[in-house]
């Protein structure tokens, strides 16, 4: 089976995307934004850790993250159906702890993709995002809005705006981005495992776009 890292700002889609491959190939989709928000809302102890990192739209350390992924790599399910690592790595030295996890796990990566949006409409996709209390559907009030303000179409259940999507935090995700995950796009272009993907379409034509790319 295949693994592929998706690498890209937040608001590319990347999560979007490893969702909906996820559904129709059976990835196994790991988020480290997604696992890390469950610790949050659990009150764990590694929730209490990530909290003032996440909400202020820094990174978490290197060594909490890598424990997670190492974590979902040893998982039977990830050798028999293939991984989607989504928003990680986020850091080299994140990338270096990968390679070992993925050794150590029998594992390869067969390729990394990188998905372009340009940054005005990034800001605009990650403000304008709302998601559901209830089955954690992603809408985005000006591409992909409910039919009913702020209620999930799949469930009923109230929609809600993530802490870190406010304005003020989402430029500063962005500054964070460029300043500690961009440095990987030359780290995998030098490996010759790099594939640009552009993300700034719709939904639908982005999706195509990447099953071409992955030869889905
Ligand atoms: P995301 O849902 O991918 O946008 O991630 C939300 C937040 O979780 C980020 O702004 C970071 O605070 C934290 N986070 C997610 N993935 C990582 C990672 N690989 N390394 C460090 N922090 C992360």
């Amino acid at each position: 089976m295949s693994n592929y890292v998706f690498l890209g700002p937040p608001g590319a889609g990347k999560g979007t995307m490893a969702d909906m491959l996820s559904e129709q190939f059976g990835f196994v989709h790991v988020s480290t934004g997604d696992i890390l928000r469950e610790e949050m809302a659990s009150g764990s102890e590694l929730g209490r850790q990530a909290q003032q990192f996440v909400n202020s739209g820094h990174l978490v350390t290197d060594e909490v993250v890598a424990a997670i992924v190492s974590r979902k790599l040893s998982d039977p399910q990830a050798a028999l159906n293939g991984v989607i690592l989504d928003g990680y790595p986020r850091t080299v030295k994140q990338a270096d702890l990968l390679d070992g996890a993925l050794e150590e796990n029998s594992l390869t990566l067969d390729a990394v993709v990188l998905f372009e949006v340009e940054r005005e409409l990034l800001l605009q996709r990650l403000t304008a995002r709302r998601i559901c209390r209830g089955c954690g559907a992603v809408y985005n009030l000006l591409y992909d809005p409910p039919a009913e303000d702020d209620v999930c179409d799949r469930c009923g259940v109230e929609l809600y705006q993530r802490s870190d999507d406010s304005e003020e935090t989402a430029k500063q995700r962005l500054n964070v981005y460029q300043e500690q995950t961009a440095p990987l796009i030359d780290f995998y272009e030098r490996r010759g495992q790099l594939i640009r993907v552009t993300g700034s379409k719709e939904k639908h034509k982005n999706y195509k776009l990447v099953q071409q790319a992955l030869g889905l």
